[in-house]
């Protein structure tokens, strides 16, 4: 007689017909998704709008996936943005190849545990092929490495901790106790200043030029500036390869010679622009970050990767490794397993963790690198023919000639209030989402193109709609 009744083992671990049917439903909802060209651009609800459309979602009985999935695709998608939109145009977008969506869905059904090498050591080897492509890009040295965490922000952060750590290692315990600093640039990114919160360290900002970025003259004076004591506090330099606001890139030559000067730790953001390491065309703007101590960029903004992902790469990985390792008796099992483990929890300040890097990994596998170098340079170049657009129109003035994938520029004429009726006008049309942004204290318009489907065509619709008589 069987102890334990039929019946018992709970549904939803078992595979039956009705596993097959909501698999074939999830995977054709899946793919028509990637189909739609243009996807519906969508927008935001109230949670009171939600609550009224979706009904109640979580019961006792539980809706059945069938119903779940329908309440998802005809109710909850459609309150999302599609970051995918060709005239998506706002923040950084995101435009993920559809081999990386699908990727996806196989890095969820396998479920792999990222976190370290005995568990996931196929997964980490792929993820780590990834990350030397983009070492290689980058110009940084064979034993270069590192690990792909949620994004930007838990980039930055994990690579200033190794900064800090560093600093206080090679100080033999006298900084223990001393609160860091760190040098940015003015246009560096929120995170940055966020990281230095969460490490309760001190961020000075070097003066930017004229296009926002950090220059060698001003970098030089604010640390000629510094009286001793700071200069002691000093731990990294911050650059950033491609300022969120208007795609910059920091003099990263300079600001490697002064890090070597001073010993200390330079970090390069490329979140955004690193990208753009693929690019001929514009590589020659990144010289310096070969240099760089840490460096991260966002596959997830212009690599064209799925959400979430950042890489996150060491000029030494010991250091991320020393920084970041967790230690505790039901971990340290993990340490001695292999002759060279790469776990790949010990380079962030993480520890269980998706194989995110996998899509990204499996993308450039099927379609290989000189797929994504032509991708890059196709946005590029859209980039270049709308600031050529923008010159050419009348009521519109370019403020500056793009170095990367952003464009700003001013509606001649127009308030803030201006701006925004449009911005909100072209959203609730489901044309096209630009918001505003503000540079030099006034309120303009600002475009960052990352998806290589976005059409100059596209383009001149928009700035048709800027014309005399809209607004
Ligand atoms: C977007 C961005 C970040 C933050 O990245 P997340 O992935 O959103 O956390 C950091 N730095 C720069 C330069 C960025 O553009």
């Amino acid at each position: 007689m069987s102890v334990i009744p039929a019946g018992t083992l709970a549904a939803m671990h078992s595979h039956d017909q009705s596993t097959e049917v909501l698999a074939e439903a999830i995977v054709r909802y899946a793919v028509e998704r990637m189909r739609m060209d243009p996807p519906p651009l969508d927008h935001s609800m109230s949670a009171e709008e939600l609550r009224r459309a979706a009904g109640p979602t979580i019961t006792a009985g539980g809706l059945g996936g069938l119903e779940a999935l329908r309440v998802f695709g005809e109710v909850l998608a459609p309150a999302c943005i599609s970051v995918d939109h060709p005239l998506f145009l706002s923040f950084v977008p995101n435009a993920p190849t559809e081999a990386s969506i699908l990727f996806d869905l196989v890095v969820g059904a396998s479920n792999v545990y990222g976190g370290s090498w005995m568990e996931g050591a196929g997964a980490i080897f792929a993820e780590n092929e990834a990350l030397r492509w983009i070492a290689d890009l980058a110009g940084l040295p064979p034993e270069a490495g590192g690990v792909f965490v949620s994004g930007g922000t838990a980039g930055n952060l994990s690579a200033l901790i190794a900064a800090r750590w560093r600093w206080r290692h090679r100080a033999e315990g006298a900084h223990d106790r001393t609160r860091g600093l760190m040098i940015a640039s003015a246009g560096a990114h929120s995170s940055v200043a966020q990281a230095a919160r969460a490490m309760d360290a001190d961020v000075v900002l070097v003066t930017a030029g004229d296009r926002g970025e950090m220059r060698g003259d001003a970098l030089r004076s604010t640390l000629d500036s510094l009286d001793a004591g700071d200069r002691a506090r000093l731990f990294a330099i911050v650059a950033t390869a491609g300022t969120t606001n208007v795609g910059v890139v920091d003099d990263l030559r300079s600001a490697a010679d002064a890090a070597e000067e001073l010993g200390t730790w330079l970090h390069v953001d490329g979140a955004y622009g690193g990208a753009a390491l693929a690019a001929a065309s514009v590589r020659d703007r990144f010289e310096g970050i070969e240099r760089a101590d840490s460096f991260i960029v966002d596959p997830h903004k212009w690599l064209f990767a799925p959400f979430d992902s950042c890489a996150l790469l060491y000029r030494d990985p010991n250091v991320g490794r020393a920084a970041h390792t967790q230690h505790a008796e039901y971990l340290d099992v993990l340490h001695d397993v292999h002759d060279e483990p790469w776990n790949a929890s010990d380079y962030a300040h993480h520890l269980s963790r998706r194989a995110r890097g996998l899509p990204l990994w499996f993308s450039l596998a099927t379609h290989g690198t000189e797929a994504y170098s032509e991708a890059v340079e196709i946005t590029l170049t859209t980039t270049r023919e709308t600031a050529r657009l923008i010159d050419q129109c009348a009521d519109t003035e370019l403020l500056m000639e793009p170095e990367l994938s952003i464009v700003i520029f001013r509606r001649v004429g127009w308030t803030p209030a201006d701006y925004q009726a449009w911005s909100d006008a072209e959203l609730a049309a489901g044309r096209a989402f630009v918001v505003p942004t503000t540079w030099q204290g006034e309120v303009v318009l600002r475009i960052c193109i990352v998806n290589p489907r976005t059409t100059i065509d596209d383009i001149a619709s928009i700035i048709d709609s800027l014309g005399s008589g809209a607004s």
